[in-house]
C-alpha cells in the first residue's frame, strides 16, 4: 500500500440554522495509512445517509462526540477488509460500521461487526441497520400498537417510515402515512399494504385525516414535527401514542436561537382531553434489545412480511449531495452511495 492514495471527505462548515451546501464539505487526497495491532485496512464499498449527520456537523448532538472542522465526515457504511492486523478478522470479510466518508479507512477491529452472509450487504446499512432498528425499537417501546389501532406516521415513505408502517400492520393496525409526491403514496399503498397514504404536498392533511380517520388517531409516529404534526395533534383518540422520533422539517433551523425557531404546535393541549403521550426517543436508548430488533427484522425480511427499498446513488465524490438530497425528499427508500464494488 506504500505510496497509495485514498480520497476523503472533510467537515468543511457548521450548517447551523441555514440548509447544508456545497461549501460545507471538502475533498481531501491523502495517502492510504498502514494499520497497527488490532486494526483492519478496508476499503468501502457503501456509505448509508441519515439526516441526523448535519447535527452532527453542527455540533448540537449531545448523544455524539464533537465534530472538529477539517475532520473526516462522520457516517456509517460496508467495507471489503484488504489487510487484517485484528484477530478477528480476515482479507476478504466484509464488514460495517462508522467509516467516516472515506476511501480507505483504517478501523480499530473493535468497531467494526462482519455482515452476514445470507444478507444482501446494504441491508444492514438500512432495514437491519439504524433506521429499520429505530423502527422496530421506537414503535414496539413506545408507540406500543394494538389491533385495530389507526397508526398514522409522517415522512411514511423514508427508510424509518416504510419499515414502522409495515410493523404496524403486522400489529394488526389501520395504516396511513403521508409522504411527498404520488410515487411514493402510491408505493406505500400499492406495495407496503398501507391502508391509505396522504400527500402533503398535493393535499390538505388535516382535512383527509378528518376523512381517514374518524375514530382518531391511536399512534402518530413523527419523522417531520411542523404543520404534519400539528394537524396530527388535532385528531388524537382517547389515550394516544405520539412517538417523536424525528423533525426534519425543523433541522435546518438554530434550535439555540429562539427567535429563529418556528414556534410549537398550536394544537398541543389536545393532549389533555385525550390523555395523550407525546414522547421522543433515541435508538440508542433501546440498546439492549439491538439484537432482539435485528432478529425479527431480519425473519420479517427472510420471509417477505417486510419489504425494503434502497436508493443507491454512485461515486464517493456525490456523498455530500446524497446527504443534501435527504432534505428535499430526493431520495425514494434509505438514500446509499456505491463508493466501489
Ligand atoms: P428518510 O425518511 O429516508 O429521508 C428523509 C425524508 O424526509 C425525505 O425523503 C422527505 O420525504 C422527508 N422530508 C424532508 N424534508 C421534509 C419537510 N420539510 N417536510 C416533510 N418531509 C420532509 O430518512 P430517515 O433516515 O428514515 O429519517 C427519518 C426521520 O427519522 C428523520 O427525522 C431522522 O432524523 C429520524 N431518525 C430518528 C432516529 C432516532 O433515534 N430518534 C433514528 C433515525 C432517524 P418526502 O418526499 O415524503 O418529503
Amino acid at each position: 500500500m506504500t505510496g497509495a492514495m485514498q480520497r476523503r471527505w472533510l467537515v468543511a462548515g457548521r450548517p447551523i440554522g441555514r440548509e447544508l451546501r456545497g461549501d460545507d464539505f471538502r475533498l481531501a487526497e491523502v495517502p492510504v495509512a498502514e494499520p497497527q495491532d488490532g486494526e483492519v485496512l478496508a476499503q468501502t464499498l457503501y456509505l448509508s445517509f441519515d439526516p441526523a449527520q448535519k447535527s452532527w456537523m453542527e455540533n448540537v448532538a449531545g448523544y455524539r462526540d464533537p465534530v472538529a472542522l477539517g475532520s473526516v465526515m462522520p457516517g456509517r457504511g460496508v467495507a471489503r477488509v484488504l489487510t487484517s492486523r485484528h484477530p478477528g478478522f480476515a482479507a476478504g470479510d466484509l464488514v460495517h460500521g462508522e467509516l467516516g466518508w472515506q476511501e480507505r479507512p483504517v478501523m480499530d477491529g473493535a468497531q467494526l461487526a462482519k455482515v452476514a452472509e445470507d444478507v444482501s450487504p446494504t441491508a444492514v446499512l438500512s432495514v437491519l441497520g439504524t433506521t429499520g432498528k429505530t423502527a422496530y425499537l421506537g414503535l414496539t417501546h413506545v408507540g406500543k400498537p394494538r389491533p385495530g389501532d389507526t397508526l398514522v406516521i409522517s415522512g411514511a415513505a423514508g427508510a424509518t417510515g416504510s419499515v414502522v408502517g409495515q410493523i404496524g400492520k403486522l400489529a394488526g393496525c389501520r395504516v396511513i402515512g403521508v409522504a411527498g409526491g404520488p410515487a411514493k403514496c402510491a408505493w406505500l399503498t400499492d406495495e407496503l399494504g398501507f391502508d391509505a397514504a396522504i400527500d402533503y404536498k398535493a393535499e390538505k392533511v388535516r382535512s383527509r385525516l378528518r376523512e381517514l380517520c374518524p375514530g382518531g388517531i391511536d399512534v402518530m409516529w413523527d419523522n417531520v414535527g411542523g404543520d404534519i404534526l400539528n394537524d396530527c395533534l388535532a385528531r388524537l383518540a382517547l389515550g394516544a401514542r405520539v412517538v417523536i422520533c424525528g423533525g426534519i422539517s425543523r433541522y435546518n433551523f438554530d434550535a439555540r436561537n429562539p427567535e429563529q425557531m418556528p414556534p410549537g404546535p398550536r394544537n398541543y393541549f389536545n393532549v389533555v382531553f385525550t390523555g395523550a403521550t407525546i414522547q421522543g426517543f433515541l435508538m440508542n436508548h433501546f440498546e439492549r434489545d439491538y439484537g432482539l430488533a435485528e432478529a425479527r427484522l431480519l425473519a420479517w425480511v427472510r420471509a417477505g412480511a417486510i419489504r425494503y427499498k434502497e436508493d443507491v446513488r454512485e461515486g464517493f465524490e456525490n456523498a455530500p449531495a446524497a446527504l443534501m438530497g435527504l432534505f428535499e425528499g430526493g431520495n425514494f427508500g434509505k438514500q446509499l452511495l456505491k463508493v466501489a464494488a
